[in-house]
């Protein structure tokens, strides 16, 4: 936006005022030369005159003193002859005794030959002339006739610069008066005393003046255009100056303008209420539209006004000490809360800050004052500070309600403490027991392990004997016999395995089985195995397949083959028809471990049991099973087997009536203290 300030102006009056002096300047200059061209002209002229004149007064001497003499008389020469205009007078030529002759010069006659010499020597020519001459060639030109005829006038001198002989020239005449001297010769001519019988001139070149006059003009030029030039660049120098001057007050007063501006626009533009009083009246000088909004008054009803004009008295009353309290330290001051009634009758709550403007010498001009609203900050605290009085009744009843069961607590806590003593003591009794249990389960071991000697020595009598007679070995038995060594045979054989798995049973679990790993080849096992069982397969009419590998085991041999026999002896217990197979592979991730599967198509195991079935003694109830013997310790013993002798897992599927498979995956090797060598 372009604001046209008063210097503005300033610069046009500024730039018209150089002008002037500029103008005025040369025109000055102009004159001085012209002037003092002019006085070297008339100088010269002056002089000239005064040349001409000199050379007038000379001559005009020269010819007083010839004529007061009547003339002179001269030898007669060539250059000199006797003057014929003169033949008249009788003594024109004289002889002297000594024979010598002289003519007579009239004053005329010697002028002109004076003048001619002079002129002949210094270029200044006089001549002598009269419209009445003797001697016809003394008859004047034009510019002599003119100045004769002036003379006859009355003129005492005539002289003019004019073109002479084709050069510059003052020329100057004055008139010849005829005196006594005169008339001796041109007395005939009818002159008397006092007339004017001719006029002698002076001629003076101007050449050698103009010359002088040339340079003395050049000079003077030459200067003035000095002082000209000097002036001007003066004359520039304050243009600029000025102008620099003039335009940095232009810019200063733009930018004071500018900055009122922007204060007004800022203090427009603060959100809250801005106002100024004049320190005298303390009436409102200024107001913003915050100011505005707030009170409701527009700034034209409030400017002028002061505060008992708007607000209620008392208000009005505290508002003016206030003010007063700035103006008394000359300082700011902070009301944290008034209230100030509006245009609508509302009241608002203000919180101002007032502070004096003064000027240089410390006198107060004007009152500035800010005031924030915060009447909705004020009514939230209140509706905080009710809500906080609420607040700590609650925390009250609260804290009495706390404070009962703070009391009932303290009885549970005093009851827990009790029971936890009770659980204490019950755990060191627990403690106490287990220690016996533990002590009872060592004795049990204890009896087991001495009692399996004596249980097994008898029966393998009874295991023996009977099939020695079984067999006839010792004479001839009949069919009924035969019957019931069978059954002997069979019910002994069958405690025996009872006894063995109930020692291991117990030998495990009081952790005294041991790894007794050794090399050899898995298939071997895997034949022993199924070996045993060949017999009870062929007779069931079972088929048989086995898949075997040749894989290099190092582990405990003797209780992998134990394992095998119990799976292969449940398969072929539990399958009526169908097959039994067995078989033998490396782990398909790790083919450090070795996978060994028995798969029959018996009667197969409900799902709902698989979680009981590894448990000990666990036998499950059906028609089915009702006639197979068994034990319920051979899956619990083979999972401890495999799990704690030969480090590896035993997994099973099956499905009701269909089959089941039991597979385990141990580690082909593993090391002496028995733990499982996975490459
Ligand atoms: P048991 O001496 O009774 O065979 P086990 O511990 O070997 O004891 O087996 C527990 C039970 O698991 C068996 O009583 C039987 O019901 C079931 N069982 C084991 N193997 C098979 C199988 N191959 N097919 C069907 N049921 C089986």
């Amino acid at each position: 936006m372009a604001i046209k300030t008063t210097n503005d102006k300033g610069l046009t009056y500024f730039y018209r005022t150089i002008g002037a002096a500029a103008l005025v300047w040369t025109v000055t200059v102009i004159c001085s030369a012209s002037w003092n061209i002019y006085n070297e002209r008339q100088q010269t002229l002056a002089l000239v005159k005064k040349e001409a004149l000199a050379n007038f007064n000379k001559d005009y001497a020269f010819r007083l003193w010839g004529t007061k003499h009547g003339g002179v008389y001269v030898p007669p020469t060539g250059q000199t002859p006797p003057n014929p205009y003169l033949s008249h007078i009788p003594d024109r030529d004289i002889t002297l005794p000594s024979g010598k002759r002289l003519t007579l010069m009239n004053p005329a006659y010697m002028l002109r030959q004076l003048m001619a010499d002079f002129d002949e020597l210094y270029g200044i020519n006089g001549r002598i002339t009269s419209l009445k001459p003797l001697n016809p060639s003394n008859a004047p030109d034009a510019w002599e006739r003119e100045a004769l005829t002036a003379f006859e006038k009355g003129a005492k001198e005539f002289f003019t610069i004019t073109e002479h002989h084709r050069q510059r020239s003052l020329r100057l005449m004055r008139p010849m008066v005829v005196q006594a001297g005169c008339l001796k010769c041109h007395a005939h001519q009818g002159y008397k005393e006092g007339d004017i019988r001719g006029g002698v001139g002076v001629n003076v070149p101007m050449a050698p003046y103009m010359t002088m006059e040339k340079k003395a003009i050049n000079a003077l030029l030459l200067s003035h255009l000095v002082i000209w030039s000097i002036g001007s660049t003066m004359l520039v120098l304050v243009f600029f100056r000025g102008k620099r001057f003039i335009l940095g007050q232009v810019k200063s007063q733009k930018a004071i303008m500018q900055s009122e501006e922007f204060v007004d626009s800022i203090v427009e533009n603060i959100p809250d209420m801005v106002f100024v009083k004049d320190a005298a009246n303390l009436r409102f000088v200024r107001f913003n539209k915050a100011g505005e909004k707030l009170l409701g008054y527009s700034r034209e009803e409030l400017i002028g006004k002061n505060n008992y004009d708007f607000f209620p008295k008392h208000e009005a009353d505290f508002f003016t000490i206030k003010d007063r309290e700035v103006f008394s330290n000359n300082q700011l001051i902070e009301i944290r809360e008034e209230t100030v009634r509006t245009r609508h009758g509302d009241e608002k709550v203000l919180h101002t800050k007032k502070l004096p403007i003064l000027d240089r010498e410390g006198n107060p001009l004007y009152l500035l004052g800010i005031s924030e609203d915060i009447t909705e900050r004020k009514q939230a605290e209140k509706e905080i500070r009710k809500l906080n009085e609420g607040l700590e009744q609650r925390v009250r009843e609260r804290t009495v309600e706390l404070e009962a069961k703070g009391l009932e607590l303290r009885d549970s806590q005093r009851a827990l403490v009790n029971i936890v003593e009770d659980l204490n003591m019950k755990t060191e009794e627990l403690k106490k027991a287990n220690i016996k249990l533990q002590e009872m389960d060592r004795v049990k071991s204890m009896f087991i392990a001495s009692m399996s000697h004596e249980l097994r020595t008898p029966l393998n009598s009874i295991i023996g004997f009977s099939s020695i007679l079984l067999n006839e070995w010792v004479g001839p038995v009949n069919a009924e016999q035969k019957g019931n060594l069978s059954t002997i045979l069979r019910s002994g054989r069958h405690l025996l395995n009872l006894i063995n798995d109930v020692i291991d049973v117990s030998k495990i679990e009081a952790g005294r089985i041991d790894s007794v790993p050794e090399d050899f080849d898995l298939h071997d096992v895997i034949e022993e195995a199924v070996h045993f069982f060949a017999k009870e397969i062929d007779e069931k009419k079972l088929s048989l397949t086995v898949e075997s590998i040749h894989q290099e085991m190092h582990t405990d041999r003797r209780r992998l083959l134990q394992c095998m026999l119990n799976l292969l002896s449940n398969a072929v217990k539990y399958t009526e028809k169908g097959s039994v197979s067995v078989q033998a592979r490396l782990g398909v991730r790790d083919r450090n471990l070795v996978e060994i599967s028995v798969e029959d198509t018996g009667i197969g195991i409900r799902e709902e049991d698989f979680p009981k079935l590894f448990n000990a003694f666990v036998r499950f109830d059906s028609p089915m099973r009702a006639s197979i013997p068994g034990t319920g310790l051979g899956l619990y013993l083979t999972k401890k087997l495999v799990t704690e002798v030969l480090k590896g897992d035993i997994l099973l599927s099956s499905r009701h009536r269909e089959g089941s498979t039991f597979s385990i995956v141990i580690p082909a090797r593993i090391d002496e203290k028995g733990f499982g060598n996975r490459g």
